[in-house]
């Protein structure tokens, strides 16, 4: 009874809420859709053809679902792998054995020898000085089951440069992963204008083997990386667009990346959050009258080895800023959604709060908390307020940028219910007579958990 008036009462329709609600639990339009990516296109690094087939593949769903739709062009950094081997070396007493290594994106091939020298952070590596000349530097850590990825980040991104100029000849990074059964996980590495050396992520398992026979004495290696930067390629964001029916020049972006690593379909990273922001768009395209305020969806491309599509965005649309309402970033996987966060001025969360009544049968409600996105990230330094569906992180980094981030790792039931919580968050956004407030201005990299920190 108490409820009904509730909702009676609520600012979303009824009927709006069980169009977008339902609609994405029981169409099952964003997992069908996630397979087709995944097992049609399958990986999609920056430059590669699976990347350009995505392109055109987003832009024919968006027209197809409704929405204007158009490219918005980016040059993007055009790595690839080539093959890569690698393994200890025996030695009297101990036999070889075979590594698990995957080379760190962006970074140089080449062909490496040396014995391993352990360090487990940036100081560590300058401190070893001349000892470093020649050696591989093994960059181990202690992230485990509980996670830990954002404080050693920076080992993966700045430790292969830092091991370069102290000379080293290779690096081995301890995979930055929650769990491992024997895979490598690989990610970008900062390429600065010094000097480079080849650098691999090997599997937490041979991590802790080489870590153990340290112990014992003195562990050589040999590897071989085939990677290496081609010319820069030619790429795009994928734009859709529910354009607003009283405030067309107010915009709210859901954005997600459409580029994955190499080494698998990326079905967790970023497919799941390219589906789930187009089944918004989709089910809001679809209801009988646009939202107030234009709803578009932004899938950038290379959010994984350079962020261009993020920063050409931010720079192509300089001067609308201001007129972005607020931006969303799906690109946590797909597992159970927790809760809405609302990054703006204080009062955001209250503002927006009696807005998202619908999601109340999910357990969803909204609060102030920290959100964002490597790719909206710029768009901070503009004071646009971040509102992010946060999900259960517990198993992500199992397979984050491995090659078991696959299609079969993803609940279609998690997925349905992460789609219907930013479609009704998408649309409360565009709206609400008022826009949510906004934040101070504040620097991309505090929501860019991809990136390593500048420092
Ligand atoms: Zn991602």
């Amino acid at each position: 009874m108490i409820l009904a008036l509730l909702l009676a009462l609520a600012p979303v329709s009824p009927d709006v809420g069980r169009r977008l609600l339902g609609g994405a639990l029981a169409d099952g339009v964003a997992y069908a859709r996630l397979e087709e990516l995944t097992d049609t296109i399958g990986p999609r690094l920056s430059g590669s053809p699976g990347a350009a087939a995505a392109v055109e593949w987003a832009l024919a769903k968006f027209k197809q679902d409704g929405l204007a739709a158009h490219l918005e062009a980016v040059k993007v950094p055009h790595w690839v792998r080539g093959e890569e081997r690698g393994e200890i070396l025996p030695r009297p007493g101990v036999v070889g054995h075979p590594l698990a290594l995957a080379a760190l994106g962006n970074g140089v091939g080449g062909e490496v020898t040396g014995d391993v020298i352990e360090a487990r952070s940036i100081q560590e590596i300058a401190a070893l000085g001349e000892k470093a000349r020649g050696k591989v530097l093994f960059l181990n850590h202690t992230m485990g089951t509980k996670g830990g990825y954002g404080d050693w980040v920076e080992l993966r991104g700045r430790g292969p440069a830092a091991a370069a100029n102290v000379g080293a000849a290779g690096v081995l990074l301890r995979s930055l992963a929650t769990t491992s059964l024997r895979s490598p996980h690989t990610g970008v590495t900062l390429t600065g204008d010094g000097p480079l050396v080849p650098a691999a992520a090997i599997s937490t398992e041979d991590a802790a083997q080489i870590h153990r026979l340290l112990q014992r004495g003195p562990v050589r290696v040999h590897f071989t990386l085939g990677c290496r930067m081609l010319p820069d390629a030619d790429s795009a964001n994928v734009v859709g667009e529910v354009r607003g029916r009283e405030k067309p020049d107010e915009i709210v972006l859901l954005g997600a990346h459409l580029d994955s690593w190499d080494l698998a379909d990326g079905a967790n990273d970023d497919g799941a959050g390219v589906v789930m922001m187009m089944e918004a768009g989709r089910l809001i395209a679809q209801l009988p009258q646009a939202p107030r305020r234009t709803v578009r969806i932004v899938l950038f491309m290379n959010e994984e080895n350079g962020s261009a599509g993020g920063k050409g965005y931010a720079a192509g649309h300089a001067a609308e800023l201001g007129k972005h309402v607020a931006a969303l970033e799906a690109d946590a996987g797909a597992a159970r959604p927790t809760a809405i966060q609302v990054h703006a001025a204080p009062g955001g969360a209250a503002l927006l709060q009696p807005w998202l009544l619908p999601l109340e049968t999910l357990g969803l409600s909204a609060s102030d908390g920290d959100t964002g996105g490597a790719d909206i990230g710029p768009l901070g330094l503009a004071g646009v307020p971040f509102v992010g569906v946060s999900v259960d992180g517990t198993h992500y980094f199992d397979i984050h940028h491995s090659a078991a981030d696959t299609f079969d790792k993803i609940d279609p039931e998690a997925l349905a219910k992460n789609a219907a919580a930013w479609a009704v968050t998408a649309y409360a956004l565009a709206e609400m007579p008022q826009p949510l407030p906004r934040p101070a201005p504040e620097e991309p990299h505090r929501h860019a958990p991809d990136l390593p920190k500048a420092k």
